[in-house]
């Protein structure tokens, strides 16, 4: 059977700067049906995409053939080269996260391409540019995808598109985590606690180009390596019973500075008990619960903080966009990619993102 799609139904990353669904709602209701005329060269175009029709398990997607998205004012089509595989992608197809997409939805929040069509007003990009992207309106596992001229910024040459997918949600994280958050400063020491993953290098990326001293755990050998190797001075597995007493050893007994944590449920209790006078910790990730004795926090005139990439203000999403760019030209930034799978796989890479043994970035090629 055919289903007749609908844009109106289909906009998945409503401009999201605010997590506020009933807001979210309102403007999907308000967004263009597909066939109210748009500004775009090519006509009823269809396009291969992944569409979840229903919350649930990773086979929940499924490929279809539906129409192409068409650029209306101040927005872009891409033609997607390679879609960012992200953790998020699977809660939200779960229905576990906090955003709960109009099903049917496009799953997929960043992604690297060409821009193919541009509507009314876009002035800083024309068909052909080689972009990166994410927070689109409608998602990136397709052919095409739409997003905001804002939303869509230049691909250095040096990087490839399966690097690009992997920019938007992972190195903005990890800049936002470090320079906002935590205002980390080049004498200062870093645990990036969960470094082989496409944050985690994102981080020790950057904090090593500032200049801080870095430490990065991750869970296998292999992984050991690629973080030492993205530039973390010392490397532990956390996997590993005592290691939190080896990274406490590393910095002399003192403790870090900053820690940026991707399993806050586990990790956050030692956590606190590995920070020095003043530490901060910046959730990025949880999943679930977790313990803590608040006297660490007191001791330490310590604090904890965290975020949502996508409740990130106007001004920080600036600072980010153009520090990245800096990165990328100057090679600070240089996403690695542990897999790329086809766009037909989206169900392997749902269930490859949540296994451990992460080295970079999972990427979808359509
Ligand atoms: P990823 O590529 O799958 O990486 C996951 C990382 O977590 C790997 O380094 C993994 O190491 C590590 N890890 C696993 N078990 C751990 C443990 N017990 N202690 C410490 N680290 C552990 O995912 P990602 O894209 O980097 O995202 C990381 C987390 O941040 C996810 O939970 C994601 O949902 C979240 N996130 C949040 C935001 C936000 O806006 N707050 C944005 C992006 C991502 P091994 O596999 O080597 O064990």
């Amino acid at each position: 059977m055919r289903v007749k799609f609908c844009y109106r139904e289909l906009i998945l990353y409503p401009p999201l700067r605010q997590i506020d669904i009933v807001a979210v709602r309102r403007q999907n209701l308000g967004a263009r049906k597909l066939d109210r005329p748009a500004r775009g060269p090519k006509e009823s175009v269809e396009m291969k995409a992944i569409v979840v029709h229903e919350f649930g398990p990773p086979e929940v997607m499924k490929m279809e053939e539906i129409p192409a998205p068409k650029a209306g004012a101040g927005e872009v089509v891409v033609r997607i080269r390679a879609a960012g595989v992200n953790p998020f992608d699977t809660y939200m197809r779960n229905g576990t996260y906090a955003i709960k997409p109009p099903l049917p939805y496009i799953p997929g929040g960043d992604g690297a391409g060409v821009v193919e069509t541009v509507g009314e007003g876009v002035t800083k990009l024309k068909p052909g540019d080689r972009v990166y992207l994410g927070h689109p309106i409608t998602g990136t596992y397709a052919e095409f995808t739409l997003a905001r001229e804002s939303d869509v910024q230049p691909l250095p040459e040096r990087l490839s598109f399966a690097q690009g997918a992997g920019v938007y949600v992972a190195c903005s994280t990890a800049y936002h985590a470090l320079h906002h958050h935590a205002k980390a400063r080049a004498s200062e020491t870093l645990l990036v606690h969960g470094a082989s993953g496409a944050v985690g290098i994102a981080a020790v990326q950057i904090a090593r180009a500032i200049g801080l001293t870095v430490i990065g755990t991750a869970g296998t050998d292999n992984g050991l390596e690629l973080v030492l190797r993205e530039g973390a001075h010392h490397a532990f597995n956390h996997r590993t019973t005592g290691y939190q007493d080896a990274i406490l050893k590393a910095t002399d007994g003192r403790g870090v500075d900053v820690v940026i944590e991707m399993l806050a449920n586990v990790n956050l209790g030692a956590d606190l008990k590995l920070l020095a006078q003043y530490g901060r910790v910046v959730v990025i990730g949880s999943r679930g619960d977790s313990t803590i004795t608040p006297r660490d926090i007191m001791a330490r005139r310590s604090s904890v903080t965290g975020f949502t990439l996508w409740s990130i203000s106007d001004a920080d999403a600036a600072d980010v966009k153009a520090g990245l760019a800096a990165g990328l030209e100057n090679g600070t930034v240089r996403p690695v990619v542990s897999k790329e799978l086809p766009l037909g796989e989206a169900v392997r890479a749902h269930k490859e993102i949540m296994e451990p043994g992460a080295l970079g970035k999972i990427v979808l090629l359509p």
